[in-house]
């Protein structure tokens, strides 16, 4: 199958959990920047500590190293027939970065896909997590940044793909099949 799909919404929306599971099922990579990046930090790579200190606190990596990074990503073979990009595009300068280098690739985006979810809830979603995951940035005042971050650069992404007719908007609150199958059929009448 070919689809090309980006996947937007608030951190602690489901976004990661639902990418795998929609990738799975469209048989597409699911590529997450911020997977990348944590794994670089992890692996302790020059990558990783460049982009530490921004993830930490819940600031955006500067352009220029994620433009980089995704650029190199979408370059890879098994991105040829489709993926699903999660946490790219943050902002609309990396919106414009990914016309460039779909326009260079000769491919277009299908379709951009918005999970909505309301800020408290996702609050508590990440609070729980962190207990569970250990991540670093998932303190309650990185969390409250991150979405402060996602209001003011992300989510006007979303205006963007919706004037050019391809943002699809769907509700994040449920149970896990739920909400996939409900993506699912959304997406169906963009995805061949
Ligand atoms: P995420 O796992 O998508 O919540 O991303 C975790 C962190 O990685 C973010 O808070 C940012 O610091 C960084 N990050 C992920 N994707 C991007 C991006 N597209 N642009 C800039 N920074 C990013």
């Amino acid at each position: 199958m070919s689809a090309r799909l980006v996947l937007l919404g608030p951190p602690g929306a489901g976004k990661g959990t639902q990418a795998s599971r929609l990738a799975e099922r469209l048989g597409v990579p699911a590529i997450s920047t911020g997977d990348i990046f944590r794994a670089n930090i992890t692996g302790g790579t020059e990558l990783g500590r460049k982009v530490q200190e921004y993830t930490a606190v819940g600031a955006l990596v500067p352009d220029e190293v994620t433009n980089a990074m995704v650029r190199d990503r979408l370059a890879q073979p098994d991105a040829a027939e489709g993926f699903l990009l999660d946490g790219y595009p943050r902002n609309v300068a990396q919106v414009a970065e990914l016309d460039a280098i779909l326009a260079e690739l000769g491919r277009d985006l299908d379709v951009a896909v918005e999970i909505t979810a309301d800020a408290e809830v996702v609050v508590e979603r990440m609070l729980g997590r962190a207990e569970i995951e250990g991540r670093v940035d998932d303190t309650e005042p990185v969390i409250r940044h991150r979405l402060e971050v996602y209001a003011l650069q992300t989510a006007p992404i979303a205006d963007v793909y919706a004037e050019r007719g391809l943002l699809v908007r769907v509700d994040g609150l449920g149970a896990v099949d739920e909400v996939t199958e409900r993506l699912l059929s959304a997406l169906e009448p963009h995805v061949a």
